[in-house]
């Protein structure tokens, strides 16, 4: 298993050493945290809203992929804000041209055979066997795979992988009927229950809706309130958002819950990488909690399996 920018990643340069690879990924579309929804005839970015570019590796394949049209910098001109075209889930969808993906295919459990063979437990599917396995879901839900397959990790490694924990994060979406008074490059709140709002019309998400807004509550409301029915959520975070919103109507909505948004600590290593058992680990819980640390783990982890296919 290994979704989608991690794995893209690392999958397209292992095909080129003549590995046959698979994604598995149990939702419908491809993405994961950095996807987009339609409601109505409204379109969203629900997870991730743009990444920035450090890594100079990363800065150059980012380059690329624009010149391809797959990214566009925003708001256009200055800023250090990179969004993928037409919305956040088109770069995922480009990348993964150049892989096999099976989606709607959801692990249940992976488990290691004394032959050295992993034996992938795929729900309504049957069994799959690899020969190597890459886990890039968020951390917990990797150790889930690897229990439910009574996998046992060297110790010190295993504790450490416990360690990783993240945010939830309720994410919001309101149609409404004019456009408001939020800023078109989005706005962010240190305080109170909403972090993050804005208007996917001001980031050039084609659509059929005048102002379709995202909005990200904080970890700590979201924690508060991860349980509580979708309209009561609503009324709790409205006063905040009231004066944003100005005269327009909100006339539909839908809410997400992302048990695990962003990583709250780090793990010490830009990946995991366990040659005997040819497991690799990889993620945003590695190379650091974002889109780009997302990428920099899997580069990690890829680097290290073409190690191994280079000399077998
Ligand atoms: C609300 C929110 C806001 C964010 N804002 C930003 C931002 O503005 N900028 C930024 O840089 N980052 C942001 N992030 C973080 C960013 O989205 C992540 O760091 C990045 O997308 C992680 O990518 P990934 O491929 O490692 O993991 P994911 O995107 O989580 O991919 C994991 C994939 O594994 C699949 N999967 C899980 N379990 C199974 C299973 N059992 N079987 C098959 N498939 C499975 C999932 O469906 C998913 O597609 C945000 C995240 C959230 C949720």
């Amino acid at each position: 298993m290994a979704p989608v920018y991690p794995g893209c990643y690392s999958l397209a340069s292992w095909r080129r050493r003549g590995a046959t690879v698979q994604v598995l990924e149990k939702s419908g579309g491809v993405g994961g945290r950095m996807s987009t929804k339609r409601v109505g005839n409204a379109v969203f970015d629900q997870g991730a809203q743009f990444f920035k570019v450090r890594d100079e590796y990363f800065e150059a394949l980012v380059e690329c992929w624009a010149w391809q049209g797959a990214m566009a910098r925003w708001p256009a001109g200055t800023s250090n804000r990179w969004v993928p075209r037409p919305s956040m889930t088109g770069l995922a969808k480009a990348l993964g041209k150049s892989v096999p993906v099976r989606l709607r295919h959801k692990v249940r459990s992976v488990r290691h055979h004394d032959c050295g063979c992993w034996e992938i437990d795929v729900e309504g599917e049957g069994m799959m066997c690899a020969e190597r396995l890459v886990l890039s879901s968020p951390v917990p839900q990797s150790l889930a795979l690897l229990e439910a397959g009574e996998v046992s990790l060297p110790r010190e490694i295993k504790a450490s992988l416990q360690r990783c924990e993240y945010h939830p994060c309720l994410a919001r979406m309101l149609i409404l009927d004019r456009k408001s008074a939020i800023a078109p490059e989005g706005q962010e709140f240190a305080e109170g229950p909403v972090r993050w709002v804005v208007d996917n019309v001001d980031k050039g998400i084609t659509q059929g809706a005048v102002s379709a807004v995202t909005v990200h509550l904080s970890s700590e409301f979201s924690v508060e309130n991860y349980g509580a029915a979708e309209s009561e959520v609503f009324e709790k975070m409205l006063p905040a958002l009231r004066p944003l919103l100005g005269d327009a109507m909100v006339t539909g909505r839908a809410l997400h819950r992302w048990k695990f948004s962003e990583p709250k600590t780090q793990h010490p290593q830009r990946c995991v990488w366990l040659p005997d058992m040819r497991l690799g680990i990889c993620g945003d819980g590695f190379g650091g909690p974002r889109v780009e640390g997302a990428a920099v783990s899997g580069m990690a982890l890829a680097r290290e399996i073409a190690k191994t296919l280079t000399h077998e």
